[in-house]
């Protein structure tokens, strides 16, 4: 294929399409997370929109391909069609160039078609039936080897008539979803795991912005395990835009646990004070729920038992969206948006330092609340170090 034939994307969009008079809030945020994932793209970009359309116009000597993989990580784009943009210069004019079109980007002509033309400007002098007879005409002539087909055409050839003539065919899948920005902000709880860098990446792509929490021990953790943190952030955020991730030292925190709780419940203790620092750190950014990537029954802290605990000392929701997928659902998706390989890295997490050997599965939420009391002494000032001690990293 001749991809320089191309200078234009053509951006398709589902959801916002039926937001009705809140539709242009949605193109225009669109239109701005195209911007900013283009912005780490050598060349000019300028995205325009008109009515039901978005278009990427790209300057001479831009990457044909890196522009694509970016409008991937784009939310709220379905479809990324490269376009062929065409002043009307009379239709024999258009033929030729429809021509010399299909032979750039089918060299082998071994294919089945159908010319599906739009007519948005009614001034022009054929209808689109006549368009569609005419075009499919000169493609044949040019290439008898070619087939029409009207039913279940390998190329569809869209032919659009507005005030420039739009052609296209190829159409490359986006992620789908709504522009980050149009659904609130999220605080991720997130671990260096294979769950939540998912869990957030489908929170975002409903069109929440996302900053993070991430619970590290030191020395029971090393440096390389947060560098992996902070890896799996820069992922995820090339999808979601700018991360704040706060990196909390929760050693101290852990230990005293440790000391003064029964073991067996010593990873719901220390998850409901997960819970509590990334509220507080949610109600610093604005955020107005938690995620995280649990899934029921995946391990004892996950089962719905063990969230009734976990959920009780926080005020915002807790969004679970991997609540009902099995494992192997979730290394698809991560295998899918690229947190996989990163993700089966093999550096402790702080959770699996201080495990019990047989943790409670059904914990007596009543029961939990007396045994947290045995903090009461020490836990304040610890969290007061939590919060004066807190790394803050930008990931964009
Ligand atoms: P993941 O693959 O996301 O690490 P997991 O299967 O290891 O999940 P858990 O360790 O029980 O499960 O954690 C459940 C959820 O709690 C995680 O998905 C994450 O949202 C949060 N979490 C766990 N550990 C941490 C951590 N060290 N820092 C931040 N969040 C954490
Ligand atoms: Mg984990």
């Amino acid at each position: 294929m001749n991809k320089e034939i191309f200078h234009t994307f053509l951006v398709k969009y589902a959801e916002i399409g039926i937001k009705g008079k809140n539709r242009y809030m949605f193109e225009d945020a669109l239109i701005s997370q195209i911007q900013r994932g283009l912005s780490h793209v050598e060349g000019k970009f300028s995205v325009h929109k008109t009515p039901g359309r978005i278009y990427v116009d790209c300057s001479e000597g831009f990457d044909y391909d890196e522009v694509i993989d970016r409008l991937k990580h784009i939310f709220g784009i379905i479809w990324i069609c490269p376009v062929l943009c065409l002043e009307d210069k009379g239709f024999e004019e258009l033929g030729k160039d429809i021509v010399k079109y299909f032979d750039d980007v089918y060299p082998d002509k071994n294919l089945t078609f159908k010319v599906n033309a739009r007519r948005n400007r009614k001034n022009y002098p054929m209808d689109s039936m006549e368009i569609n007879a005419a075009l499919g005409e000169a493609i044949l002539d040019a290439y008898p080897e070619l087939k029409v087909d009207v039913h279940k055409p390998q190329v569809m050839l869209e032919v659009e008539i507005r005030d420039l003539i739009y052609v296209y065919s190829r159409m490359i899948p986006g992620p789908g979803g709504m522009p980050v920005g149009t659904g609130g902000r999220g605080m991720l709880l997130l671990s260096g795991g294979i769950d939540s860098p998912v869990a957030g990446w489908m929170v975002s792509k409903r069109g929440v912005s996302i900053d993070a929490v991430y619970f590290h021990a030191p020395p029971y953790t090393s440096e390389r395990a947060k560098q992996k943190v902070i890896d799996l952030a820069k992922i995820i955020a090339e999808y979601t835009g700018p991360i704040r991730l706060h990196i909390v030292n929760f050693t101290d925190i852990q230990l005293a646990i440790y000391e003064k709780c029964p073991h067996d419940e010593l990873t719901i203790i220390m998850r409901r004070y997960m819970m509590r620092i990334a509220e507080h750190y949610a109600h610093e950014c604005g955020a107005i729920g938690l995620i995280t990537g649990e899934s029921i029954g995946q391990v004892a802290s996950q089962t719905m038992a063990s969230m009734v605990s976990t959920n009780e000392v926080c005020e915002l929701p807790v969004y679970r969206p991997l609540v009902a997928f099995d494992k192997q659902d979730i290394v698809t998706i991560a295998e899918k948006i690229g947190t996989y390989e990163t993700s089966i890295l093999p550096f402790e997490d702080c959770c699996t330092i201080f495990v019990a050997k047989h943790p409670v599965t059904k914990p007596n939420v009543n029961i939990i609340r007396k045994h947290e009391h045995h903090l009461d002494d020490v836990i304040e000032d610890l969290l007061n170090k939590v919060y004066e001690t807190t790394e803050v990293v930008e990931v964009k």
